[in-house]
């Protein structure tokens, strides 16, 4: 599960198949319809949970999670930055 995280104004919020925008409006993206690949404007960073500890939260299981800097390397993630925001 992919997330934004706005670097200025500290918000964190999960994406969907519709553009979101944080509150300062500096990040913007959405999840493709495939369900795997995200666009955003290349500000901020992407932030990734683990499935397993996804899979803990929904449970209850474990009191921590595994959030992380997702990698850039996978294809997919695509910065498009003639998107608004900044
Ligand atoms: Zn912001």
């Amino acid at each position: 599960m992919k997330l934004l995280f706005c670097t200025r104004c500290k918000e964190i919020f999960s994406l969907t198949y519709q553009f979101k925008t944080c509150t300062c409006g500096l990040i913007r993206g959405k999840y493709y319809v495939d369900g795997e690949r995200i666009v955003y404007n290349g500000k901020g960073l992407v932030l990734g949970i683990g499935n397993q500890s996804l899979s803990n939260l929904k449970e209850k299981k474990e009191e921590r999670i595994e959030i992380f800097i997702h990698p850039d390397t996978t294809g997919n993630i695509i910065v498009d930055r003639s998107l608004l925001g900044g």
